[in-house]
């Protein structure tokens, strides 16, 4: 920006144009790339703390577009979400994941590691409000055999302040057949901690700044009392806590010792292709 008085002939800010250019390229582009098959998706392993075996995985999306390369969810969602795309998008993700996971414990049926694996898929809010979303559910893991309780869903915290009957229905529904439903990016949204009760979650997935808070060490003493209140309160409603964005060594054993019992990140592997996963499972139970 210029400040008073500053000249009139100043230039546009190139890399705002570029991204509006860009922008408008990916909101002509989006409608169609599902069926051109540009989307893929990478899965993250979900880590037991405890005894560091791999649980699952989270399905993340991306778009292999034609000009701009691989694109990170962060870039198309919200316009996907702006389109109604994140519809059938959503159905998409859902549909190959749970038929990954089928794949990943058919594959070693035998093998308890690979044969329990379990999938979290997220879900917008947009999903949430659409009335085909349990049937969508419920027939994709009719269509490929996968038991409900091996599906986590994730809704974000925001998702649900505030939510009423209505808006939870179908998840309550869901949660009923045994589906997990997590609470994603949870301690980001202010939400009330009694009314965590009314929601039909099983999951607490704490969000990345807790986990950015045990970076130092010692940690924050603050900090790790609210993680240890929250772990508490979790467990005593019967909720299992998962943590995301863990980057080092020193950051899972805080973790551990908090009582969390799932983790996610880098520290333990980036998102990938679903051999990875598999890989990482195997390594895992054989030693
Ligand atoms: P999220 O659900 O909170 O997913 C976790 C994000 O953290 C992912 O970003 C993941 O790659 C990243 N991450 C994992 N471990 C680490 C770590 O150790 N450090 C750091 N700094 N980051 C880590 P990603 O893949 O870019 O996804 C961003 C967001 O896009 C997701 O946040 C989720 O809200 C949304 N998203 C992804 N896939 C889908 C989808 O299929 N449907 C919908 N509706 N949203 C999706
Ligand atoms: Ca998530
Ligand atoms: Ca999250
Ligand atoms: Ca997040």
């Amino acid at each position: 920006a210029k400040s008073a008085g500053g000249n009139r002939f100043e230039l546009a800010d190139p890399e705002a144009d570029a991204r509006a250019i860009t922008r408008h390229g990916l909101t002509t582009s989006l409608p169609t790339a599902l069926d051109r098959g540009e989307f893929f998706i990478e899965y993250q392993p979900l880590v037991h703390l405890g005894d560091g075996s791999v649980r699952g995985a989270e399905a993340l999306v991306r778009w292999l577009h034609p000009q701009h390369g691989v694109l990170s969810p962060d870039r198309f969602i919200p316009l996907a979400e702006h389109t109604g795309l994140i519809v059938p998008l959503g159905r998409w993700v859902l549909e190959q994941s749970v038929r990954q996971a089928r794949a990943w414990r058919e594959r070693h049926g035998g093998e308890e590691a690979v044969g329990s694996l379990r999938i979290n898929v997220n879900l917008s809010p947009c999903q949430l409000t659409h009335p085909g979303l349990v049937q969508d559910t419920v027939d994709i893991l009719e269509r490929t055999g996968v038991e409900p309780d091996a599906l986590c869903l994730e809704v974000t915290e925001s998702a649900l302040i505030g939510a009423d009957d209505d808006l939870l229905k179908p998840l309550r529904r869901l949660a009923e057949m045994g589906v997990d439903i997590a609470l994603d990016d949870f301690g980001t949204g202010y939400s009330n901690l009694a009314n965590l009760r009314r929601l039909p979650v099983s999951v607490l997935k704490l969000d990345r700044s807790f986990t950015q808070s045990m970076q130092r060490f010692p940690a924050d003493p603050v900090d790790l009392k609210i993680v240890e209140g929250i772990v508490a309160l979790a467990h005593s409603l019967d909720l299992a806590v998962t943590v995301e964005g863990v980057e080092t060594g020193a950051q899972a054993e805080q973790l551990r010792i908090l009582g969390c019992d799932t983790a996610q990140g880098w520290y333990y592997a980036r998102p990938g292709p679903p051999e990875r996963l598999h890989e990482l499972a195997l390594v895992d139970a054989t030693g």
